[in-house]
């Protein structure tokens, strides 16, 4: 039972196609039938469908061969069968009832046959044939035959067959869109997977988050912090639906990024440090006076850092670097050194007793992107996020960004 719930989770229901008559069995019966009813359609001037399931591997290869026909039937059916090439080609020309003794045959004369026995105007013919003819006539009517080979449905008509594959891919390119629409439009309930540096999460996501929840109860939010790789890595995998971060988002062909905000670095330092007391902004060289903690190298613009004070041809200390703002704050509050922290993570300092001054004027500024996987298809809760997050973008850009083809 589960197995059966884990496939239809997996593949949804099955195929139907939808017929007015399904005729199981291509025998002479189930044949004639399927062939009638088209007929009695047509001179009604109705459609029906009607298709003929043969448990067979053709029409007529179950059917046993040898027979002596009485032509009524087909005849009624098909007045013209004659002419239409109906393989009754062996009328019966003698009737010969044999009581078979141990030595010799005793032939019982005509007139003492029941009528059952009387063969005249009957056909000899083989069965197998006859059906098979039956099934051309059923198809040029337009009943679908479908045969069976092994445990495959095979068969239709010959135009039919043409265009098998043809119809099979477009069900299931349907099948893929009900499924996404359904899934990934309809559904407010699954679950949101971010990748993401500690200071987004920590700092930037919480009010984004908590906003979403509110308008998304039902969907459960997998934060997964990250070097900015590794995020991109998981992202481009499917492991995560959302990448954030600083770094990295921009260099991958597979992944859209876009910007989402700009942010630039602060000093940190404990109350009471010289640092506080300049009466002029704080410069390169001053900063360069003290040991400085701050993010590790590929983290929340250190490259930026570095970049100043090499420009500068200034000589900086750092002597502890982390990836997580909290830490390099609470090393700063120990009086470890100087912090250069983001901007967003101030709020957290204060909570370690520090003071910020602006730097912005000594670092370039940083932009936060936002990345998912190219060719996504993203549900409609996702957009919901990406635009609280980032309330500049619009949806129909995402849109188009996500299905650009790559350059
Ligand atoms: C030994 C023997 C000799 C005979 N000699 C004569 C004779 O000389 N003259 C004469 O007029 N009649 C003869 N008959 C009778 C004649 O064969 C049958 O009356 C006739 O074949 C019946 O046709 P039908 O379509 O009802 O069934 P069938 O011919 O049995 O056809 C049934 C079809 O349904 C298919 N099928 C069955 N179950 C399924 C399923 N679940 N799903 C899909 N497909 C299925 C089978 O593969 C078969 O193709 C003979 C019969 C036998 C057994």
């Amino acid at each position: 039972m589960t197995e059966t719930i884990d496939l239809l989770a997996q593949y949804g229901p099955r195929e139907a196609m939808e017929y007015d008559v399904v005729v199981v069995g291509g025998g002479p019966a189930g044949l004639s039938a399927a062939i009638k009813l088209k007929q009695l359609a047509a001179e009604a001037g109705k459609e029906v469908n009607v298709c003929v399931l043969e448990k067979g591997s053709e029409v007529g290869a179950h059917i046993l061969s040898g027979a002596v026909m009485d032509p009524q039937a087909i005849s009624e059916l098909f007045p013209d069968w004659k002419e239409r090439g109906a393989p009754l080609n062996t009328p019966v020309t003698e009737d010969r009832f044999l009581f078979l003794g141990a030595s010799k045959a005793l032939k019982t004369p005509a007139w003492a046959l029941p009528a059952c026995f009387q063969n005249h105007g009957n056909y000899i013919v083989s069965l197998a044939n006859v059906t098979r003819w039956l099934g051309q006539q059923a198809e040029q009517l337009g009943v679908e035959i479908f045969e069976r080979n092994g445990k495959r449905l095979i068969g239709l008509t010959e135009p039919g067959k043409g265009i098998l594959h043809i119809v099979e891919r477009l069900l299931l390119e349907a099948e893929n869109l009900r499924q996404a629409s359904q899934e990934y439009a309809g559904e407010q309930s699954g679950t949101l997977s971010i990748a993401t540096t500690h200071t987004q999460a920590r700092y930037v996501l919480p009010r984004v988050v908590q906003a979403f929840r509110a308008a998304f109860p039902q969907v459960r939010i997998a934060l997964q912090q990250s070097a900015p790789e590794h995020i991109a890595e998981w992202v481009l995998s499917g492991k995560a639906d959302i990448g954030i971060a600083t770094e990295g988002l921009s260099q991958f062909k597979d992944l859209v990024s876009f910007p989402c905000y700009t942010w630039s670095h602060v000093v940190v330092v404990p109350q009471g440090h010289p640092l506080l007391k300049l009466t002029q902004p704080v410069s390169l060289a001053d900063l360069a006076a003290y040991s400085l903690i701050t993010y590790d190298v590929g983290f929340t613009g250190r490259g930026h850092i570095d970049d100043a004070f090499r420009s500068a041809g200034i000589e900086k200390d750092i002597v502890l670097t982390a990836m997580d703002s909290d830490v390099i704050q609470q090393y700063v509050a120990l009086g470890l050194g100087v912090g250069i922290v983001a901007s967003m993570a101030i709020e957290q300092g204060k909570h370690h007793g520090l003071e910020a001054i602006e730097a912005a004027h000594l670092f370039k500024p940083n932009i936060t992107r936002l990345a998912v996987r190219r060719g996504a298809y993203l549900r409609a809760y996702t957009y919901d996020f990406i635009l609280q997050f980032a309330p500049d973008l619009k949806r129909a850009d995402i849109v188009a960004a996500l299905n650009e083809p790559t350059s």
